[in-house]
């Protein structure tokens, strides 16, 4: 992939070559993330996008605290969706007036701690009132809600859709008004709007039009408010290119997009803050799985790189994490990058499951035991969205380079 240079037919990562990083790691498998990917893609994005739209963290892309810790200092603000992910986005440092948690089944206990910790609460239900404003009576301070709507549009050619029709997630933009005139009178400090439409989109006039229909909706909805709209964050859904023939999100049209909702935002939301939130497309580039080969064998004439992990680490890789069709991450011998000798090869983990495939019939440089095997496009959904557990294999360790 052309974000990592190579030298001498190594991989470079950090700075470093692979087999040296192995070795600083001190085994395999592991992650390995790239601090200076990390900076260049939010530069390159707040580049693209207009000046004073707010960039936010969803974490639960890559919950690494020392990435947090990164991440924290280059956004404008992180999103949880856990007490567990509230912490260490505290622990991190970031300021908790910009810090946001959503989800659904957010725990009594939980919204405890986010009320005390004073980051804003996007509200998911009629229920989440109710207990706030038990939590802010008792704790003496009131509760910072945002209403999480689930639209009446979806986000079209999304990998996950997470809004439009039944959800688990938010209000249904119709019983909206009714919360919010809820909200007035129960003590709640009102801040505004929060709309995720879908995830890991490469259509930029997709996202274009679910942001402006977000926004318009988010407009209408401002009518009942309690009081003015203070955040309105619009989602993210930005992609990357994973497999073979998907393309890079083309940020021009979504920048002169935002650009045209920031102008409607100065007259007609004048108090609002635009907020999007990003977790895969800050991410995701930035990191690889590397994992050795332990053995080489062939059936019936298909050849088998047999690795020392897999699935286990590496659920996306494997086409098990919501994919509809198996399709092949980008994978290579990271130790032989200028390899002329190649050979179509199927890469496996050590897991008794067929499920355990990391390459099906690739073709990669010729390999030998000992080999690195690079899985590329892994900083987003690896490490924390596996079964570490899964067979009883040890956890993977994860460095930040
Ligand atoms: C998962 C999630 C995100 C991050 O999605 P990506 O595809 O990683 O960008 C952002 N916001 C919410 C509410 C989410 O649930």
């Amino acid at each position: 992939m052309r974000q990592f240079p190579v030298e001498d037919g190594e991989l470079v990562v950090g700075s470093q070559r692979l087999s040296t990083l192995a070795a600083r790691v001190g085994q395999t498998p592991f992650y390995a993330y790239d601090r200076q990917l990390l900076v260049d893609r939010v530069r390159s994005l707040r580049a693209a996008l207009p000046v004073g739209v707010k960039l936010h963290y969803a974490m639960k892309a890559n919950p690494m605290p020392a990435v947090v810790g990164l991440m924290a200092r280059l956004v404008d603000g992180v999103d949880v969706a856990s007490a567990g992910e509230l912490r260490i986005a505290l622990d991190a440092g970031t300021p908790p007036a910009e810090v946001s948690f959503a989800g659904p089944g957010k725990r009594d206990g939980e919204l405890r701690q986010a009320v005390a910790s004073g980051v804003l609460i996007n509200l998911e239900s009629g229920r989440e009132i109710a207990v706030l404003q038990r939590i802010s009576d008792a704790l003496g301070l009131p509760a910072r809600v945002a209403v999480r709507v689930n639209p009446d549009f979806e986000l079209k050619g999304s990998g996950m859709k997470m809004g439009g029709g039944a959800r688990q997630f938010g209000i249904d933009a119709e019983a909206v008004p009714a919360m919010l005139q809820q909200i007035g009178g129960s003590g709640l400090a009102f801040e505004g709007f929060h709309l995720f439409a879908g995830s890991q989109n490469l259509r930029p006039h997709a996202i274009c039009e679910a942001q402006m229909k977000s926004y318009e909706l988010a407009l209408r909805l401002a009518a009942y408010a309690p009081s003015a709209v203070c955040s309105l964050n619009l989602g993210g859904g930005f992609g990357v290119p994973y497999f073979a023939g998907e393309q890079r999100l083309d940020l021009e049209p979504i920048g002169a997009n935002l650009q045209r909702i920031m102008a409607r935002v100065q007259s007609e939301m004048p108090h609002a803050c635009l907020v999007l939130e990003l977790g895969r497309y800050l991410v995701a580039e930035a990191g690889i799985y590397v994992t050795r080969v332990v053995d080489r064998k062939t059936s019936r004439g298909q050849v088998y790189l047999v690795t020392d992990g897999g699935l286990n680490h590496h659920l996306a890789a494997s086409g098990n994490f919501g994919q509809v069709i198996r399709k092949n991450y980008p994978v290579a011998i990271g130790n032989r990058m200028d390899a002329e000798d190649t050979e179509r090869v199927s890469v496996v983990g050590p897991l008794c499951t067929p499920l355990d495939l990391i390459a099906d019939r690739m073709e990669l440089a010729s390999a030998q035991v000992d080999d690195l095997v690079v899985v590329f496009q892994s900083g987003a959904y690896g490490a924390s969205a596996s079964p570490q557990a899964f067979l009883g294999h040890a956890a993977c360790p994860e460095v930040l380079v």
